[in-house]
């Protein structure tokens, strides 16, 4: 077998921070440039969100610290974080901070960015693949299709306190010739429907939650906006999931027939309505 012919790429250095997106799951989707660094750091600073695939590739000496959500512990605050990347740096560690998907989507990778610069830390950031565009992508559902969507937007469904952030104009996203993609909305997606029926949203409008996209444990709910709040409860989709709304997600009938790397709709997609 012909090895594969990888780019140089620029060195990973003692006192530095690579900030890394780990992507959805799939290993097969990390940058040549995470993979380096997952084989080189001395400290990985991780959270629950990254696939424990991903972590077995991690060099075996690597100092692991798991900053995510631990049974009944709450996560640390983003200071306490802040403050263990510069700490890890200054001693002259590489240190890799990784993050689920893209570090910069919903990763607040921007707040630890600014935080090493204030400190005088050199940093790379490593762009991954979002959920929002490659996990969908496993469900067969493009997030953008010439003819059915030509915007895609990217929305948290819920702000520091859980709720569904206030600042959202749902007129506006009801409005948009495209696809509207929820991350962390499965508490708020009953809500977030309803607000977008009575902004004009058609109700019939197909709906996917996907879980665990590109994971071995992806499922797909397919419903309608009517019915997605009542699904959410019902199903009780895993966590982490993303969902899309619009028009795009009726092709994943079609696109999942003969794609590879994710199960037939029939035995993983839940029909209701
Ligand atoms: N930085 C991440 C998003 C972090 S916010 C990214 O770019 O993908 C956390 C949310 O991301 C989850 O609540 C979920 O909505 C979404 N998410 C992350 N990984 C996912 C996965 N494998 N499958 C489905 N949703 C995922």
């Amino acid at each position: 077998m012909t090895p594969p012919r990888v780019p140089a790429l620029p060195g990973f250095d003692p006192g530095t921070v690579w900030l890394a997106g780990a992507g959805p799951g799939d290993p097969g989707l990390l940058t040549l440039l995470a993979a380096k660094a997952l084989g080189e750091a001395d400290a990985i600073v991780h959270d629950a969100l990254v696939d424990r695939a991903i972590l077995d590739l991690a060099n075996p000496a690597a100092r692991m610290i798991d900053l995510g959500k631990r049974a009944g512990r709450p996560s640390p605050t983003q200071g306490a974080i802040n403050a263990r990347l510069v700490e890890l740096a200054r001693e002259g560690l590489r240190v890799l901070r990784l993050k689920g998907g893209d570090p910069f989507v919903f990763g607040r990778g921007g707040e630890e960015c600014l935080a090493l610069a204030e400190a005088g830390i050199a940093f790379r950031v490593v762009p991954g693949v979002t959920a929002g565009i490659g996990g969908l992508a496993y469900a067969g559902i493009p997030v953008t299709h010439r003819g059915l969507a030509t915007t895609a937007t990217f929305i948290t469904g819920h702000d520091k306190s859980g709720a569904l952030p206030d600042n959202l104009d749902f007129t506006v996203l009801a409005a948009l010739p495209g696809a509207l993609v929820f991350y962390m909305a499965l508490g708020t997606l009953d809500e977030i429907a309803r607000r977008l029926i009575a902004a004009g949203k058609p109700p019939m409008t197909p709906v996917a939650i996907v879980s665990s996209a590109s994971t071995s444990a992806q499922s797909v709910i397919e419903t309608n906006l009517a019915h997605c709040g009542a699904d959410a409860v019902r199903l009780q989709p895993r966590r982490p999931a993303i969902v899309a709304i619009g028009e795009v997600v009726r092709l994943r009938g079609w696109i999942t027939r003969f794609q590879q790397g994710v199960a037939a709709p029939a035995p993983n997609a839940v029909l209701s309505a």
